[in-house]
This record gives structure tokens, sequence and C-alpha cells, in this order.
């Protein structure tokens, strides 16, 4: 199964792509946990991302890109992916479908995580005080809503005309989230 998972910056992805991915035995790809695990360990791609992450930008596309594509290209990906904050850009979406034409595989569903606004600014500021995540302080975290409004609330109407879109509603607990993602993936 070949999933992308899409929604703000707080609706709960990370969270819930683990649990779906796990459901489902593919592995979860974040390519904001793969920057960040770069930034940690001081790589060259660490570098590259970690001055537009801390403003709350993205991560220009080439770079992005070329990351995703060694990912995906590895072995663990045979049986599928769940690609949890790719495609972000009408530039990633291309790069996407270039590379599961070359493979001959296609996406099984686009699914997009719901939240109200109030609640993913109060889940964010939360986040970030127990993470001390650097990229979530209230002026990047705004920059972070607006970066998301502007260059990927786009992408999902173009999933939704590819007939790919299953809107999930991000609102309750982890447990109540998970079902329902579960019963969408699953057909049910
Ligand atoms: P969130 O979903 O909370 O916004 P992520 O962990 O998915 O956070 O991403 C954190 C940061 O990593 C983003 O703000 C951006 O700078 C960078 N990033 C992650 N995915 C992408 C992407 N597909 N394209 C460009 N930048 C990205």
């Amino acid at each position: 199964m070949r999933l992308v998972f899409m929604g703000p910056p707080g609706a709960g992805k990370g969270t819930q792509a683990g649990v779906l991915a796990g459901r489902l035995g593919v592995p979860h790809i974040s390519t904001g946990d793969i920057f960040r695990a770069n930034v940690a360990q001081g790589t060259e791609l660490g570098e590259q991302a970690k001055a537009f992450m801390d403003a709350g930008e993205y991560v220009p596309d080439s770079i992005t890109n070329a990351m995703v594509r060694d990912r995906l290209t590895r072995d663990d990906c045979r049986p599928g992916f769940l690609l949890d904050g790719f495609p972000r850009t009408v530039e990633q979406v291309a790069e996407l479908d270039a590379m599961l034409t070359s493979s001959g595989h296609h996406l099984d569903v686009v699914v997009e995580l719901t939240v109200d606004v109030d609640e993913v600014v109060s889940r964010l500021v939360k986040r970030a005080q127990e993470q001390g995540r650097t990229d979530d302080t209230e002026d990047v975290l705004r920059r972070r809503l607006e970066v998301y409004a502007d260059q990927t609330a786009p992408l999902i109407e173009t999933y939704s005309d590819r007939g790919l879109l299953a809107k999930v509603d991000g609102m309750g607990t982890v447990d109540q989230v998970s079902e329902r993602l579960l019963s969408v993936v699953s057909g049910g």
C-alpha cells in the first residue's frame, strides 16, 4: 500500500502516521523526522536544511526531492510506504509522480487529517514546550501555518481531482483518530 499523509502543522500527522504505518506494515517516512535527525547528527544535509526549518520555511525542493528519492528506492519500500510530510509543493507532487511511474506503481490513497486552527495552535505551543523544538516558537508557527496554506493546501485539490483524497477528522483522542484512519484505509 502506498499512502500520503497531509495536514497542517500540529494536526497530529506524525503520531497518527506512525500508528497507521505500523498497522499496515509499511515504513513510516517522515521528511521532517529525517531532516531533524540530520540536523542532530550534524550531516551536510542537516546543515543545508536547518536555517529553513528554523525560519518556518520549506527546505528547497531540490534538496527534499533528492532525499526522498534516495529513501524510496531502499528495499523496505518495496511493499509500500506511508509518506508523512511529502509532497508539500507542486514540484514535489511532480517528483513523486515521476518516481512512482518509473517504478510502475501508483498511490492508493492520500489522507488529509483535518483540525480546527485554534486547536492546532494550542497543540503546537504545548508540543514546543514538551520537545523543545526550535521551529515551534509562536512567530515561526504562524509562518509555518501560512506556508502550509500557500503551498500545500492547494495540493489537496489536486489529489481530490484525481479521486485519491480521503478526509479524516483529526479531532478527538489519539485512539479515536486512529480508528477513523484505519476504517478509511481499509475501505470500510
Ligand atoms: P510539521 O508537520 O509539524 O510542519 P514536519 O516535521 O513535517 O513538521 O516538518 C518540519 C520542517 O521540516 C518543515 O517546517 C520544513 O522546514 C521541513 N520539511 C519537512 N518536509 C518537507 C518537505 N516535503 N518539503 C520541504 N520542507 C520540508
